[in-house]
């Protein structure tokens, strides 16, 4: 008897074309490359491009990624192309009576009373029980959000780097009031959709992970394998930002510097390219701290910038 092999699995980025990415970013996709390469997954690509799109971001990324030879497979997910899929989660789940319309502005949520031990900025509740008819005559008079009804208040994932982590999980928003999907609900859905069952990704979005998962299982989903990565900051610890100077490729790559070695050697890595790297990686190694880049410190002897 023979025994089909498993399928491969995948680990994936997923940048936002809001802009062109910086040695945070790119190293990030380093590590998703190389820890997806290393465990035999396949590495795919996701656009998230339903807020913030920048014209020619997404072509400067790609070329970018290409650049430092982090080659993908198949072909490149566009979240613009799947409205349709994320109607029919969203669907699914509203037929089970697990969605809810919320009217409710920016500033009602954060001027409404919070439970007690409801964590800064989770939804108050306020329109999970409204009455059918309020429901109505509202839902005539502005565009309404949809919200998960959340049962539970918190969830737990395994992250690779962080163990458990326990994260609170509020009736979060699947659907915005202008009908675009929410980054929570279209993550899941795609990351199935494309075979991801590793997911490598900064961790600034660690504590987003519970919902994620809490969701994959409300839709009937795998959860993936998290490992969540330091993230890149600037002098004064601050997430890094393109307003601190040289910090895409080009900007870089301009002023001489081999951003793939930049990246690696900020890993403890000594190779040259991904492949050359993937004989050296060793995930235990990768540093636990974030990554302090300060771009007039990285061009040695340059007074200029
Ligand atoms: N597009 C998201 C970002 O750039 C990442 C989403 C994810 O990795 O789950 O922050």
């Amino acid at each position: 008897m023979t025994t089909s092999p498993a399928p491969r699995g995948a680990g994936r980025f997923a940048p936002s074309p809001s802009g062109d990415l910086h040695v945070g970013n790119l190293r990030t996709a380093l590590l998703a490359w190389l820890w997806a390469r290393s465990t035999d997954r396949r590495f795919v690509l996701r656009i998230d491009d339903l807020d913030r799109v920048r014209a020619g971001a997404e072509q400067r990324q790609l070329a970018d990624l290409r650049t430092l030879g982090l080659e993908w497979d198949g072909d490149v997910l566009r979240q613009s192309d799947r409205l349709d899929v994320y109607r029919r989660a969203i669907k699914q789940l509203s037929d089970s009576g697990l969605t809810y319309p919320c009217f409710c502005t920016r500033r009602e949520i954060q001027e409404a009373p919070t439970a007690p031990h409801a964590p800064p900025g989770s939804y108050p509740g306020t329109c999970r029980d409204l009455p059918e008819t309020e429901r109505r005559r509202r839902l005539a008079d502005r565009p309404a959000a949809l919200r998960l009804r959340s049962d539970v208040a918190e969830w737990s994932v395994l992250d690779e780097r962080h163990g458990t982590v326990v994260a609170a999980v509020d009736d979060f928003v699947l659907l915005r009031n202008d009908g675009v999907p929410a980054y929570n609900l279209t993550v899941v859905v795609d990351d199935t959709a494309q075979g991801v069952d590793q997911v490598v990704r900064g961790e600034d979005l660690l504590t987003s992970a519970p919902r994620q998962a809490y969701l994959a299982s409300l839709l009937g989903l795998a959860v993936p394998a998290y490992v969540h990565v330091p993230l890149a900051v600037n002098a004064t610890g601050a997430r890094l930002a393109k307003r601190d100077g040289a910090v895409t490729l080009t900007e870089l790559t301009d002023r001489g510097i081999d951003v793939f070695r930049l990246i690696a050697e900020s890993l403890g890595l000594s190779a040259t390219t991904p492949f050359e790297a993937l004989g050296e990686f060793a995930p235990e190694r990768v540093p636990t701290e974030p990554w302090v880049f300060i771009p007039s410190a990285s061009v040695a002897g340059d007074p200029l910038w």
